[in-house]
């Protein structure tokens, strides 16, 4: 009889439900984290990777749900939404846009294609290390500059290094430091890169793009825009909260993004759900706007706290704290893990620093004052609960 046959529609209607019914019992899937929530993963506070504490916001979450009616399909629709809506941001047609599952992708595919034995990579030291590790597995030489004292990017230095690279990669805001470069400064440095190594790539990583406030800042897509050997890379794993739905994309001439695909940059789909959540992620622009604040509180409260211990904080655009703690960040962060909280790896050269990322309310309500009193712990009490060495850190994706 067709009226007791359930449209498709019904029973997935019906399934969320029982995954409603269920994920309510557990009290954890369907619902984003509250800023009073405080969510362990395997026992441990996480804020050591720069994950999005609060994740999808109500469009994204609906939009990734409803995406399951649309399982069975390639994605058309959802796919030209998403590239709709960052052409229109970005005043750029489609061909000048790459989607890729996760910007990590991009950064391994441009250094692949624009480093090589006789082409060197230019990095600050510290910076995000996916550049540094595809150009020295390709044999090229890599040349690292420190950072400033405030943990800025030093344009100057990284020129001076300039001559016969391939690539000069630009983290800005600066992950793990957290500071930023002026927009005119960067333009000032790719006017100048022209004379002292006029083949060479800029990728400038924007991962942290949303989150940055500090005077002067701004994107360097009109630097792509106006010239073909810059790059500018996003993420939806930060202020979006998808790290885990894995989305990205590269802003640059379309005979640039040609030369990545052709060396090994993904050109595969993207999931339906992840772009039907990306694009309604995009949209939510309340959602973001409360997001960038509820980050910009918190990491001011951070910083206080710390400085009013008498601890040094680096400036911060982003949604982390580079905290300069006087110790070995390799015993104190493995300390902190079994004191159940995750801060990130070590960063060499910043031995002593320890990067601290913005978790929701509660969580630095709790993580703050455990941390400081085992940094006031006396030193052999430290010793005797960190790991025995490098090789008990725990592994960290993509952070
Ligand atoms: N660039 C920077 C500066 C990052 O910090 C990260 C991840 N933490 C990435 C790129 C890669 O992010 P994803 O692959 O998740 O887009």
């Amino acid at each position: 009889m067709a009226g007791d046959r359930l449209s498709r529609r019904d029973v997935l209607g019906g399934l969320m439900t029982a995954a409603a019914v269920g994920a309510a019992a557990r009290g954890t899937v369907l619902a984003s984290p509250a800023a009073g929530e405080i969510r362990r993963s395997a026992g441990i506070l996480r804020l050591g990777a720069n994950e999005n504490p609060i994740g999808l916001g109500p469009a994204a979450r609906a939009a990734f749900l409803a995406a399951a009616d649309e399982a069975n399909r390639y994605p058309g629709r959802v796919w030209d939404t998403l590239l709709s809506q960052l052409t229109t941001q970005h005043g750029v047609d489609s061909s000048w846009i790459h989607l890729t599952p996760g910007s990590g992708e991009l950064l391994r595919a441009a250094t692949a294609a624009f480093t090589g034995p006789a082409k060197s990579l230019v990095i600050a030291a510290p910076t995000y290390e996916t550049p540094a590790r595809t150009a020295s597995a390709g044999g090229a030489t890599v040349h690292a500059v420190p950072v400033t004292s405030e943990g800025r990017l030093d344009l100057d230095g990284m020129l001076a290094k300039a001559a016969g690279a391939g690539m000069i990669f630009v983290c800005n805001p600066n992950n793990p430091t957290g500071g930023s470069v002026a927009a005119t400064a960067l333009a000032d440095f790719v006017t100048k890169l022209k004379g002292v190594a006029p083949e060479a790539h800029v990728l400038v990583d924007e991962a942290y793009f949303e989150y940055a406030d500090e005077p002067g800042y701004a994107t360097a897509v009109p630097l792509a825009i106006a010239n073909p050997r810059v790059l500018v890379t996003r993420t939806f794993s930060k202020v979006f909260g998808m790290a885990g739905l894995r989305l990205g994309y590269a802003i640059a001439h379309p005979d640039t993004l040609s030369e990545l695909q052709t060396r090994g940059s993904s050109t595969g789909m993207l999931s339906v759900a992840t772009l039907a959540a990306g694009g309604a992620a995009f949209g939510d622009t309340a959602h973001l706007a409360g997001e960038r604040e509820r980050n910009k509180t918190l990491r001011r409260t951070t910083r206080e706290k710390f400085e009013a211990a008498g601890y040094r904080v680096l400036p911060s655009a982003a949604n982390f704290l580079m905290i300069d703690i006087r110790r070995d960040i390799g015993s104190f962060g493995s300390t902190c893990r079994r004191n159940g909280i995750m801060v990130a790896r070590p960063f060499p050269p910043l031995s002593t620093f320890m990067r601290l990322t913005i978790g929701t309310e509660a969580e630095m309500a709790e993580a703050v004052p455990a941390i400081l009193e085992l940094l006031s712990a006396p030193t052999s009490a430290r010793l005797r609960d960190g790991f025995g060495g490098p090789g008990d850190w725990p592994p960290a994706y993509g952070c």
